[in-house]
């Protein structure tokens, strides 16, 4: 028997009982948000509901990206208190990418999840998000319906996965964000990319295994204000973009090529028109 049939009877075995899972959280400034994080991670992830989950443990890794307010110091004791998790926190604001990069470098479970801290990610999802990793699936990302946010949000982020799609040489799940469930393996991989600009989601496409979306509605934020401004959420979308592959490189040389071009036939017409007509003062004012 090859190695690869070895490793994939070892694998599909091995998805049955208890399993261990790290959920990574990016938090900024999110006072306002936690106690209401905290209490549905509480129900989501009581004793009997990871029980009938078949997860044996569960570690939430807060990665704070530099908040201002008081979110690292409610972490800090909060986890104190016997919440289990672990803060990490950066020296200042990286953006919700980077915050989620770093607590994927940081997790060690079999199973890593990403969810946002302010609930539009329902973590009542999270265990259906395992049992399809049960079925066999490598990748567990939630696809939306629907979100309850304003117009310009959603048609900008309508455009932009469809215009990440349409660059990208590999698939991108169009309507997923960051909200997902990953096997080790997968997480390991996305480690070894040397990516400077790492932007979880795509890295995630990049790798392939096998994935598989389930659908939900993205509900509104439950407390606090967003933390994107209009221009990190151009940032997030152009590194999005470029970071999606080469296409867009590909499709400016074209555009650059093409304007060489129409700039040498217009330099050859005028030198002809001029040459013809020397002493057309019109044209030669033109020029
Ligand atoms: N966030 C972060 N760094 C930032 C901006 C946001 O870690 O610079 C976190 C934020 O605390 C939240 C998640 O990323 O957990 C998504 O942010 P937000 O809800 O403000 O974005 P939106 O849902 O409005 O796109
Ligand atoms: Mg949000």
């Amino acid at each position: 028997m090859s190695e690869s049939i070895q490793e994939e009877e070892s694998l599909s075995s091995s998805r049955e009982g208890p399993v261990t899972l790290d959920l990574v959280i990016p938090i900024y400034n999110e006072e306002e948000a936690l106690a209401h994080l905290f209490r549905r991670l509480g129900e989501v992830f009581s004793k009997e509901a990871c029980k009938s989950a078949g997860i044996g443990a569960i570690r939430y890794v807060f990665v704070d990206d530099g908040s201002t307010d008081r979110s690292a110091f409610i972490l800090r004791d909060s986890i104190r208190d016997g919440l289990p998790g672990t803060l990490y926190r950066l020296s200042r604001n990286f953006g919700h990418q980077s915050a989620i990069a770093a607590g994927l470098h940081h997790s060690k479970a079999r199973l890593v999840a990403v969810m946002d801290a302010d609930l539009q990610d329902p973590p009542e999802l999270l265990p259906e998000m395992v049992s399809k990793w049960r079925e066999g699936f490598e990748v567990v990302y939630a696809q939306r319906r629907q979100r309850k946010e304003g117009l310009f949000k959603r048609a900008s982020y309508w455009t932009f996965y469809r215009i990440a799609a349409f660059l990208s040489e590999f698939k991108i799940p169009l309507d997923s964000g960051d909200f997902c469930l990953m096997d080790r393996r997968v997480v390991d991989a996305m480690e070894e990319l040397p990516e400077n600009l790492r932007y979880p989601r795509v890295l995630r496409a990049w790798v392939g295994f096998r994935q598989t979306g389930i659908p939900y509605d993205r509900p509104a934020r439950q407390a606090g204000r967003t933390k994107y401004t209009f221009s990190k959420l151009y940032r997030l979308a152009t590194d999005g973009i470029v970071s999606s592959g080469i296409r867009l490189l590909r499709a400016a040389q074209l555009f650059s090529f093409c304007f060489a071009v129409l700039t040498v036939i217009m330099l050859i017409v005028f030198g002809v028109l001029l040459l013809r007509s020397s002493d057309d003062r019109e044209l030669v004012f033109f020029f």
